[in-house]
């Protein structure tokens, strides 16, 4: 309860900052004066939602159909629902039948096994039982370091190729083949969330506004008219109230940063980020802060988790091979800050 509090406000802070330097760019430098931007936010999915346009009524219905969505994806992909459809496929794990689940879900899986596949099995979202072990989803923290044989048991629950996806135009089901499998969409149901309220806005014509789910944005329209966007910062992970730079959010461009400043549980003095590395179990060390724009929310959600596992190196290869359009920023957990940018993410930065 209290690490969710504490989820909760770092979460409002970096909210906060987001939304400063989004008043940062509609502030301007010449007449006329900015027009006000309306910013209506809330508790959802264990962290602050919220919506911003410069016009009340597009803020309104962009947060009812924020509210339905959220809702919607609670129900389906909770990690901490006992009653969520995830819930259920879990508990079937290793059983005889399938789970129908809905086109969501199964879009969902189909975009986490295809990163995992690309990553070299660094994102994985099977890790879940890994995740327990170092005291994250719920589970108590250890008093010392796992072994590695306690890991390595856990990280064999992870294979991809376990999962039996039967997707057609109107049936969707799921196994998971072997017994304790568990599948963990916390790497990437926020973005996709955004996704989902983005579409609906989209087709009821709403534009010209920001969706926010705990700093997973995705841009609609501009902030003001000749914005060309929303210009968003990226924080310091290493000073809450600091921006190390700002990025313009194009129409339809998403947002998501991974970070180890969040989440983490310490054993032994030793802090340990709520990000596994898939292919060793161990919690990622070394990074900071990772962020990563791209053409939709659930991919930037997916990437910036991905790129926070892998090397710099095989980030850049992964981005380049599978993700040209996407832009990549990572800040190394080492002082002074130094940040690392492919180019064209370098192209699109102000700082
Ligand atoms: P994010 O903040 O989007 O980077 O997601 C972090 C969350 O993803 C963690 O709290 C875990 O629930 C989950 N997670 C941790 N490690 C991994 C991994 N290697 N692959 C996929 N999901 C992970
Ligand atoms: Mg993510």
């Amino acid at each position: 309860m209290i690490r969710l509090l504490e989820k909760i406000i770092q979460t409002q802070l970096k909210f906060l900052l987001l939304v400063s330097a989004t008043l940062i760019i509609t502030a301007g430098c010449s007449p006329p004066p900015p027009a006000r931007l309306n910013r209506l936010q809330w508790a959802s999915m264990g962290t602050i939602a919220a919506v911003q346009s410069g016009d009340l009524d597009t803020a309104q219905q962009l947060r009812t159909l924020a509210l339905d969505e959220f809702a919607a994806v609670e129900r389906e992909l909770s990690g901490w629902s006992e009653s969520s459809t995830l819930a259920e496929v879990n508990r079937h794990a290793g059983g005889e039948g399938a789970v129908p689940i809905s086109q969501s879900f199964s879009e969902i899986f189909k975009l986490s096994a295809k990163v995992t596949r690309e990553s070299g099995g660094a994102f994985n979202p099977l890790i879940a039982p890994v995740l327990r072990i170092w005291g994250f989803n719920g589970a108590t923290p250890p008093a010392a370091t796992p072994s590695t044989e306690v890991l390595q048991r856990a990280l064999a629950l992870a294979c991809i190729d376990d999962v039996e996806l039967t997707a057609s135009s109107n049936t969707n089901m799921i196994r998971l083949l072997r017994s304790g499998m568990q599948l963990d969409f916390g790497a990437v149901a926020k973005g996709y969330a955004v996704d989902l309220v983005w579409r609906s806005a989209r087709e009821q014509g709403l534009t010209d506004a920001l969706i926010d789910l705990g700093g997973n944005l995705r841009a609609l329209g501009e902030a003001r008219p000749g914005r060309e966007g929303w210009l968003t910062g990226i924080r310091d992970p290493f000073h809450d109230s600091r921006l190390v730079a700002k990025v313009l959010l194009r129409d339809g461009e998403a947002v998501a940063t991974s970070g180890n400043y969040e989440r983490f549980v310490e054993i032994n003095g030793e802090r340990c980020a709520h990000i596994i590395d898939g292919r060793t179990a161990m919690p990622v060390k070394g990074m900071a802060a990772v962020t990563v724009v791209a053409q939709d929310g659930a991919t930037a959600d997916a990437l910036s988790t991905a790129l926070f596992v892998l090397s710099v190196e095989e980030g850049k290869k992964l981005i380049q091979e599978h993700y040209p359009e996407s832009l990549a920023l990572w800040i190394p957990d080492v002082q002074p800050l130094r940040i690392i940018t492919t180019a064209p993410m370098e192209a699109r930065l102000q700082r």
